[in-house]
């Protein structure tokens, strides 16, 4: 299963932006997932679940997960179109000849986490 590894990836770096900053648990991740990476979000979902499942730094914890619609530019006329993943021309002149500009995304936009003794600082941290 294609999500599996990609959840168990986002979990691994998550979980170590979240311990490097000194968190106790972690309460949610949000991921921008471009629909060109052939995820599906409800599996995502799914995966998630099941490997928060067991593992007490995760429990009780929320996934929210942005999905990017693909977006490419026509290298015959420069027209720039939003598409979906099986129709790839560019619907100003037909052409096939085009480049992905977005869609391929898979990153960690934030996560939430408990912080000991200072509930203030419990909120959205970049991961990065
Ligand atoms: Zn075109």
């Amino acid at each position: 299963m294609h999500e599996l590894g990609i959840m168990t990836g986002v979990m691994a770096s998550a979980r170590e932006a979240a311990e490097g900053a000194g968190a106790e648990r972690l309460l949610g991740v949000t991921l921008s997932v471009g629909e060109m990476t052939e995820a599906i979000e409800d599996a995502l979902h799914f995966a998630f679940e099941a490997l928060c499942e067991g593992d007490s730094y995760f429990e009780g914890a929320q996934l929210t997960v942005n999905m990017i619609a693909p977006k490419s530019r026509c290298l015959e006329c420069g027209n720039e179109f939003q598409h979906d993943r099986f129709h790839l021309f560019c619907p100003a002149c037909d052409s096939f000849a085009t480049e992905l500009i977005c869609g391929r995304e898979l990153q960690i936009d934030s996560i939430e986490v408990d912080l000991p003794d200072d509930e203030e600082e419990s909120g959205a941290c970049p991961s990065t």
